[in-house]
């Protein structure tokens, strides 16, 4: 099943793990903004590397991961839900056609937030971007930010991003003192080809077919942006009536484009005068009282 998360456990070891595939959800991300292939194949990888990531985290409503630096490549976004919706963007300068990952990334950070249902911030970690890819980056950032062991892969490409991760879980030692290394060997053998090409399923059982595996139902994703117009109007009315006023006057209405789907809401001067009727209301806001 594309377009899904599977857990597995290694029976009676303190060792778990999660394979993704997602088809539908990557090309959704792909339609909406034309990316350079090498950013394509990074915003990629690390839309798998969210996923695989969030399911390992117990949290409601959303975790965001970001990197950002001040080479060609600055900023990188993947957004993953508790209600498993995904979405991604990216924004970059000119990109050379050939360039490494700490070129691309200069001077970058690399952070998981995570935002509860109500908006605010429940959790923040930062660590600076260290390794030659995504992978290495996140397995530095779960050694630095968590204190947790993984191991962690991923691939992509124009139609496909797959991963696979491996976790020590630190409560508890393992009587097989072997086997946390033993499974992560296995696991490097993985190749791209086979986390695009082949059901998540077969590609645990063929890389750990000599270990006791147990492997959980699948979890289904998809692309979900969370935009819309009335948080939009709330922006707007958070910006204040001079700044909308100021732009009013110099187009003639507000436009403003969500950058993960690249929706476009137009107000014109009616509906902008409509925000700031009886004072400082923040439409759709969130936020509890
Ligand atoms: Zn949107």
């Amino acid at each position: 099943m594309s377009d899904s998360i599977r857990r597995f456990m290694f029976e009676g070891a303190p060792i778990r793990g999660e394979i993704v595939q997602l088809d539908a959800t990557w090309r959704a991300v792909l339609e909406r903004h034309e990316y350079p292939p090498l950013l394509q194949t990074l915003l990629g990888e690390m839309m798998a590397a969210s996923a695989l990531l969030s399911a390992t985290l117990k949290f409601d409503g959303a975790m965001l991961m970001q990197v950002q630096g001040s080479g060609p490549l600055r900023l990188l976004v993947v957004e993953c839900t508790s209600a498993g919706t995904l979405r991604a963007t990216a924004k970059w300068d000119a990109l050379p056609e050939q360039a490494g990952f700490a070129d691309l990334l200069r001077d970058a950070r690399c952070a998981i937030t995570l935002i509860q249902p109500d908006g605010s911030q429940s959790y923040q970690g930062v660590v600076e971007v260290v390794g030659d890819n995504v992978a290495e980056m996140l397995m530095h950032y779960m050694r630095h930010s968590e204190q947790i062991e993984t191991a962690l892969t991923v691939a992509a490409d124009g139609m496909r991003v797959g991963g696979l991760l491996l976790q020590r879980l630190p409560e508890s030692a393992d009587d097989d003192a072997d086997r946390w290394d033993r499974v992560c060997m296995l696991a490097s053998t993985v190749e791209a080809a086979e986390l695009l090409g082949l059901a998540p399923l077969d590609v645990v059982r063929r890389l750990f077919h000599e270990e006791d595996v147990r492997l959980f139902e699948p979890q289904p994703l998809a692309f979900r942006c969370a935009c819309s117009k009335a948080r939009v109007e709330s922006m707007l009315t958070m910006l204040g009536p001079e700044e909308v006023e100021s732009v009013l006057a110099e187009r003639g209405h507000v436009e403003v484009t969500c950058e993960f789907c690249n929706r476009a809401y137009r107000l014109d001067p009616v509906d902008a005068a409509q925000l700031f009727v009886g004072g400082m209301r923040s439409p759709g806001s969130p936020t509890r009282h």
